[in-house]
């Protein structure tokens, strides 16, 4: 522990500091559903530690050992969580440093990606019961502000937006369509609500309210939101004395995304290329990989401009910013193959950032296009 501008910071900021803009990846299982109990589902996922996930098509719990011979594939992680895995548990491994870089002026973004129903809204928002990550983040920043009072005033202010289908819409203040604005800060969402908060109390309902607004497919009734992105973006404003005892201010941005569904745009086999092309692809989503692969690999252009969601989040991911995912995964064998892509994309995911300094051609190329980026997608998971 040492004194910063006369708080206390524990071990975990400087590694933080340390820790640049690498992505960390996480999976988290959801339990079965009753439903899926009800109509005899088998479980094709299972949590071996901390860190390993294994999948297989014909797997069952009860046998494990057995069936272990049989295929399958390991897949391991900055951590895995079971489906008893707490939302307390998945905040403070995934969330709590990126909550402590903000408090030092720094931006950070974590993702929910998976296909509709694995459970990212469920991570990100939760229930009024189990608050999710979004909810406790803001509770954690609230304590961790009132623990270093010493610091400075500082402000919090709140933003939730959607994007769907190219369109960037308040969810806080539904109404018009937004239009993004370049300006000395960056990209902004010209018009958006910034609600400064002053408890968490307030938050829960808040956000709650914001997600009833999010973007109901027609042809999907029954689930909000397959292909709307939401993000929450928390802006924290503070005074700090500098090493010439000057006043500065400090910004440091925290972005919570529950992307968009994940299996529209993802595909394992060739002939699902055709069909890629021909859907209206989620844009978003595919810019979004486009961009992380091309930050990790530090190229000097990063394709933000492709897509609405990259522009938002400019700011967040290159820079002084901390990146982490959260794949989202369904045990249920009826959702093999979308488990199957998740994974196999989280598990590129992270291999890319440590294989950052390596020279990889097949990584260097930045896809200009949706076709090319749906390519590219299906080389990643491949393994190529
Ligand atoms: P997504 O946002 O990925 O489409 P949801 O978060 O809506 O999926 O999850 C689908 C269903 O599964 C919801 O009813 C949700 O409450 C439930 N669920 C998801 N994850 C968990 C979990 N870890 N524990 C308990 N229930 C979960
Ligand atoms: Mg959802």
């Amino acid at each position: 522990t040492k004194e910063v501008n006369g708080a206390k910071m524990e071990g975990v900021a400087e590694r933080v500091v340390n820790c640049g803009s690498r992505i960390l990846v996480f999976v988290r299982l959801r339990p079965m559903s009753k439903k899926e109990k009800e109509a005899g589902s088998r479980c094709c996922v299972r949590i071996v530690n901390k860190k390993e996930v294994y999948l297989t098509e014909f797997a069952n719990e009860n046998d494990y050992l057995r069936l272990k011979r049989l295929r399958g594939r390991h897949f391991t992680f900055d951590a895995s969580f079971s489906d008893s895995t707490s939302q307390q548990e998945v905040y403070s491994t995934t969330t709590a440093e990126l909550v402590e870089a903000v408090l030092q002026g720094r931006n950070g973004s974590v993702f929910c990606y998976g296909a509709t129903g694995a459970g990212k809204t469920y991570t990100m928002l939760g229930t009024m019961e189990n608050p999710g990550v979004m909810v406790l983040a803001i509770k954690d920043l609230f304590t961790k502000i009132r623990q270093r009072s010493c610091d400075g005033n500082h402000v919090v202010h709140l933003s939730y937006l959607e994007v769907y289908n190219e369109t960037v819409r308040d969810l806080l203040a539904p109404g018009r369509p937004l239009v993004l604005r370049e300006d000395k800060q960056g990209i902004v969402a010209a018009g958006l609500t910034q609600y400064r908060a002053y408890s968490t109390d307030e938050v829960m309902a808040l956000l709650q309210r914001g997600n009833q607004n999010r973007t109901t497919e027609p042809t999907r009734a029954n689930e909000t939101s397959s292909r709307s992105h939401a993000i929450l973006q928390v802006v924290v404003e503070y005074r700090v004395k500098d090493a010439s005892m000057n006043i500065v201010n400090r910004v440091g941005k925290l972005s919570l995304i529950d992307l968009a569904g994940s299996e529209r745009a993802l595909a394992t086999d060739q002939r699902t290329v055709r069909s890629i092309e021909g859907a209206n692809i989620n844009r978003s989503l595919l810019a979004l990989s486009s961009c992380i692969n091309a930050l990790v690999e530090g190229k000097k252009h990063i394709p933000y401009r492709n897509s609405k969601l990259t522009q938002l989040l400019k700011d967040s991911l290159g820079g002084a910013c901390n990146t982490a995912m959260i794949a989202n995964i369904s045990p249920c064998n009826l959702s093999f193959g979308e488990t199957q892509n998740t994974l196999h994309w989280a598990d590129r995911a992270k291999e890319i950032r440590t294989k950052a300094t390596e020279a990889n051609e097949e990584l260097h190329q930045v896809p200009e296009s949706e076709t090319d980026q749906a390519k590219l997608l299906l080389e990643l998971q491949k393994g190529n």
